[in-house]
């Protein structure tokens, strides 16, 4: 099967299955998503999810986290995974939003990431969630997916992945693709024992047309 055509029909399904998708994270502002989103590497949305009520409770605001002690915040997330990076992270985040962009997070994707604990793919998430930008964020699910079904072909890391990605899908899809590849990662195409039987895109899949399975990611 044809690239285009491969792109095509997989998009349609998810299209037509999944028409509106949205991140699984709780927040009901950008400081909360920005959070929210640093607090998920390595770390499960559903986890996340159990911590943010108390931190936000604690922490409304982009200036409350800036005064807050590392103590403190350690504690509110330390069921989280490497608590103490992100614990820095997320301080040195609010201070510096505090410092250099009046207490607002700055809106695009280069801003965010002078940010410290915010790299390309948080970034990347955070405009495409907040302001539908077209820019895919990569991580380990869309990564394995793109490969399993073959809409990505030997990328070896995130960013070539990302640019495979984004030459073939319409722009004002791409802020959808990333929660469709994410959800059918999360729930379908496991890791380890993918549930090809139940999957919706199998008859697109080369992973299932051919059975070979694309080399483990380097990172
Ligand atoms: S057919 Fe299997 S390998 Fe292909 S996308 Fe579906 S679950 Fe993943």
């Amino acid at each position: 099967m044809r690239k285009e055509e491969r792109f095509r029909r997989v998009l349609a399904y998810f299209m037509e299955t999944l028409p509106a998708p949205r991140t699984e994270l709780s927040y009901i502002n950008p400081y909360e998503l920005a959070v929210a989103v640093m607090l998920s590497a390595q770390c499960t949305d559903k986890r996340v999810n159990q911590i943010t009520p108390g931190f936000f409770g604690k922490y409304p605001d982009v200036g409350s986290l800036a005064a807050a002690r590392e103590e403190d915040v350690f504690e509110l997330i330390r069921i989280c995974s490497y608590p103490n990076n992100k614990t820095r992270h997320l301080i040195g985040m609010a201070r510096q939003v505090m410092a250099q962009y009046g207490g607002i997070l700055p809106d695009t994707a280069s801003e965010l990431q002078k940010l410290p604990g915010i790299g390309r793919k948080t970034a990347h998430v955070l405009v495409s969630v907040l302001f539908n930008e077209p820019v895919l964020a990569v991580d380990t699910h869309v990564f394995r997916v793109s490969a399993r079904i073959g809409l990505t072909t030997g990328a070896k890391t995130s960013l070539d992945a990302e640019r495979q990605l984004v030459r073939y899908i319409p722009r004002d899809m791409i802020h959808k693709a990333h929660h469709w590849l994410i959800l059918h990662g999360r729930y379908v195409c496991h890791a380890r024992n993918p549930k090809c039987a139940e999957c919706g895109i199998r008859s697109h899949c080369r992973f299932f047309s051919t059975g070979r399975i694309p080399p483990v990611r380097k990172r």
